[in-house]
């Protein structure tokens, strides 16, 4: 269980941004024998190997290929996103007031505010530079230094605890650079990149400093940063490649960029990657539309991201039946008006393979005086029209630079994966 727990830890450590994440999976990916498809050039796919495709830099697609193509052959293939929640550089990004350097920041996503002051932050992602001959290159950045954004003392604060802590994100959330002159941020990326070429442009984000690690008395709970939902990428990457090829389908992980600012980017899983990425190894294939169309018909769909477990302080904002507990298993998400993907068929079919692995499983719907989140799940199944099922594993503090899960529901979690990809 904590073996299997740790390797998650080095996993987030390693995986800052979504640019860093798709840099780990790649490592992991060219480790294991996985050939790169590059979506500029022409594909040729045969049965029984591995392959991945990238875009953008922060989207991955990797799949194995049966032993054989048939009839037979289906997808199955398991969803996530490679973004959380954080703080993005804007295009001028230093200014100063009060002596102070300041890094000026947008909000990405639903960023539980609070939980980014008072803590140790890095900056890194990815830079575009141009060349002596003209040429635009992309680098993968992380700078050293710690920056922070501070609270304001409580003695000149009296009624924060009492009315409550409301950071305006625009006058409240610099993170300090250091003290004097504002620093020309385009020398310190050159410096951290040790080279002269001109800085272009760049897609930065701040990140913890602080490193992932197991805490309760019998270490059962994970302490780390984008549990989501990096967990759910880690689950199905452990799952895919540590499965043998199948016999008939096609077995694939996508991990998308951008959705928690709403998945419509090139790259983010409102975009055609995932479909383009099955229309190609179709063509490859030599396939017709309609033969695809009766595969997709037939294959499945699994949408990972996390959900809410049960908080003992505030358990009125769950539904009296449906408390998700942490290292109780996945939890399968169901919503009336599809916020989630889930419906009887992918239902029934996930029971199954929970079932086969030994594996217990909760439910999941919204107490009806609350809104409903969302996942990639509902924009896949409506663009691809496969059957897809919404599940995860349960955390707290979804959305704080900290969060927490369950220490034995992630190999739980990677069980039932491993059997949908037998
Ligand atoms: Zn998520």
């Amino acid at each position: 269980m904590k073996k299997t727990a740790k390797a998650l830890l080095k996993f987030i450590d390693e995986s800052q941004t979504a640019f860093h994440v798709v840099e780990t999976i790649e490592n992991d990916l060219k480790s294991k024998k996985h050939q790169e498809l590059k979506e500029d050039e022409d594909w040729k796919i045969e049965a029984n190997q591995k392959y991945y495709v990238k875009r953008a830099d922060a989207s991955i697609i990797l799949f194995t290929t049966p032993k054989n193509f048939s009839n037979k052959t289906t997808y199955k293939i398991i969803g996530a996103h490679t973004d959380s929640p954080s703080l993005k550089v804007k295009s001028n990004p230093v200014s100063s007031k009060e002596g102070y350097q300041l890094l000026n920041i947008e909000i990405y996503g639903g960023v539980l505010l609070t939980s980014w002051f008072d803590k140790d932050l890095n900056l890194g992602g990815r830079v575009y530079t141009e060349n002596q001959k003209g040429e635009l290159e992309s680098h993968l950045v992380r700078l050293p230094y710690k920056l922070r954004i501070p609270r304001l003392a409580i003695h000149m604060d009296r009624g924060v605890n009492q009315e409550g802590f409301k950071p305006n994100p625009q006058t409240h959330m610099f993170p300090f650079m250091g003290l004097g002159k504002e620093a020309d941020f385009e020398s310190i990326l050159q410096k951290q990149l040790k080279i002269k070429d001109k800085i272009m442009s760049w897609d930065l984000y701040m990140y913890d400093t602080e490193p992932c690690s197991l805490g309760g008395m019998n270490e059962e709970f994970i302490y780390a940063p984008r549990l989501d939902n990096l967990a759910s990428v880690h689950a199905s990457l452990v799952a895919l490649t540590e499965s043998k090829n199948s016999a008939d389908d096609i077995m694939m992980a996508s991990y998308f960029h951008n959705e928690e600012v709403g998945s419509s980017s090139q790259n983010g899983a409102g975009s055609n990657f995932q479909e383009a990425t099955l229309r190609r190894i179709n063509a490859a294939l030599g396939k017709t539309e309609s033969e695809m169309y009766e595969t997709i018909s037939k294959s499945y769909f699994i949408s990972a991201d996390m959900a809410h477990a049960i908080h003992p302080g505030y358990t009125q904002v769950h539904d009296v039946n449906h408390k998700p507990e942490m290292n109780k298993g996945p939890v399968i998400k169901s919503n009336a008006n599809v916020r989630y993907a889930s419906d009887g068929l992918s239902i029934a079919k996930f029971k199954q393979w929970c079932n086969a692995a030994n594996v217990p499983y909760q439910y999941f719907n919204i107490s009806n005086d609350m809104g409903c989140g969302s996942t990639i799940g509902p924009m896949t199944a409506s663009r691809l029209g496969i059957p897809t099922i919404d599940i995860g594993n349960a955390m707290l503090s979804m959305h704080s630079i900290r969060e927490m899960a369950g220490t034995e529901d992630h190999k739980l979690i990677i069980d039932v994966f491993k059997e949908f990809y037998k």
